[in-house]
């Protein structure tokens, strides 16, 4: 039996791991969650699931018999490395996963990863973490699941690609004059994958791709040009792996989330899941295409990024969280996103990244350089 903490219990991550917990109530009991702003709905699941251990961002308005309350980021990291707790899923949006992250590394906690911000900007933070607590950090983010299910079949020197998969969002065959005035109703509408707000919108502006590329680069370790990027709509390919004797092993399934999330929590073990079994005579033509780079220069910056090092992943991304919060409350306009970020890289001056509160310091100057773009644009 393995007790499990849902870190960003709300959320649409979140909500699909309680599910892999209920399905499989011999193997996982639910010990933990968290959330941040959903109080109804914390409150319900609270009521409905009964974890030992809940946090919330504040004083919750009621308290639920026989459920441990507390409240704030420290109290989220001592649930992270609660000494009960055998698995973390992390499913916290943002960059404010990255400490609740190195929280459970450092005490040697199965982490199964959904939050990709925390590993674009934890850099060697997350690795120090990692080695010092003997933890595990399983990718759930679909992409990275099929890599690491892919690079299963072969040695490391045996790798000539990682191939991520993309959608490419549902604006992929519009031309880029008609995208200045998509609205935020229509960014968040994914055509494959039911997901939250945010990673939404990046993926309609091809950032959550980009921060892919960056977070294969962490988890696996290899540089920029062992990764490409393939358009492929019908995200039924997870991503590939491309072997130097011309052998491509892929990841296929349905679109499910559960999946990912069950296997990063069951490894080395596969186990029934609540996923629909993939058949694929239903399915259409599945397509490939290569993507234009000058088309999407959301994932051109990332491999720039990449290559630069330092403070610059940690620019993208703060840039892109913050463009995200404008583009929402109407402040900024959807081409604006990627422009912000650009603005924001011109201008910052690189540095390596030591600890956590200089990885902390470039988010906020990043986030501070889109406001200064948002306001000189909005002046002109
Ligand atoms: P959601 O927005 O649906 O959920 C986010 C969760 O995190 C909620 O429980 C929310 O709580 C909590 N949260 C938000 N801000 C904070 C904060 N500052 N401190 C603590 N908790 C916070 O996001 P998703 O589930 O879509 O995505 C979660 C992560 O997984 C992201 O990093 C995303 O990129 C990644 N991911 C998601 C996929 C998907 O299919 N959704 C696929 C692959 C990766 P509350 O609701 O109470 O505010
Ligand atoms: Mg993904």
């Amino acid at each position: 039996m393995k007790n499990v903490a849902i870190l960003g219990s709300t959320g649409s991550i979140g909500k699909q791991a309680l599910d892999v917990v209920r399905s499989h109530p011999d193997r996982f009991a639910l010990y933990g969650v968290s959330a941040h702003s959903s109080e109804e709905a914390f409150l319900a699941l609270l009521r409905t699931t009964r974890p030992r251990r809940a946090v919330f961002s504040r004083p919750l308005s009621e308290t639920v018999p026989g459920v441990a309350l507390s409240y704030g980021v420290q109290a989220l990291c001592d649930l992270a490395a609660d000494p009960q707790v055998d698995v973390v899923v992390l499913a916290i949006s943002g960059i404010a996963a990255l400490v609740p992250l190195l929280s459970a590394l450092k005490a040697g906690k199965r982490v199964a990863i959904a939050n990709k911000e925390s590993l674009v900007c934890g850099g060697d933070l997350v690795k120090e973490a990692l080695q010092q607590g003997g933890g595990e950090l399983l990718p759930v983010d679909s992409e990275q699941s099929a890599i690491f299910q892919c690079l299963q079949n072969g040695r490391r020197e045996e790798v000539q690609k990682l191939i991520l998969t993309a959608s490419g969002g549902p604006f992929f065959r519009q031309p880029r004059e008609e995208l200045r005035d998509i609205t935020p109703e229509q960014a968040v509408k994914h055509p494959t994958w039911s997901m939250g707000r945010k990673i939404s919108l990046d993926s309609a502006t091809l950032m959550n791709k980009g921060l892919e590329v960056m977070e294969a680069a962490r988890l696996f370790d290899f540089p920029g040009e062992k990764i490409d990027v393939l358009i492929h709509p019908q995200s039924i390919v997870h991503s590939m792996v491309a072997y130097r004797d011309g052998t491509v092993m892929a990841n296929l399934s349905n679109a499910d989330m559960r999946l990912p999330i069950q296997y990063a929590m069951t490894w080395p073990e596969r186990i029934p899941s609540p996923a629909r079994p993939l058949n694929l005579w239903e399915q259409p033509d599945l397509s490939f295409f290569k993507p234009d780079m000058a088309r999407f220069p959301a994932i051109k910056m990332a491999y720039d990024c990449l290559k630069a090092g330092g403070g610059c992943p940690v620019v993208y991304n703060g840039a892109n969280e913050r463009a995200a919060e404008l583009f929402f409350q109407g402040r900024l306009g959807f081409l604006e996103i990627e422009d912000s970020v650009a603005y924001a890289l011109d201008r910052f001056q690189n540095r390596p990244m030591g600890d956590l509160d200089d990885i902390l310091l470039v988010d906020g100057e990043a986030r501070r350089l889109v406001d200064e773009f948002q306001t000189t644009r909005s002046k002109a």
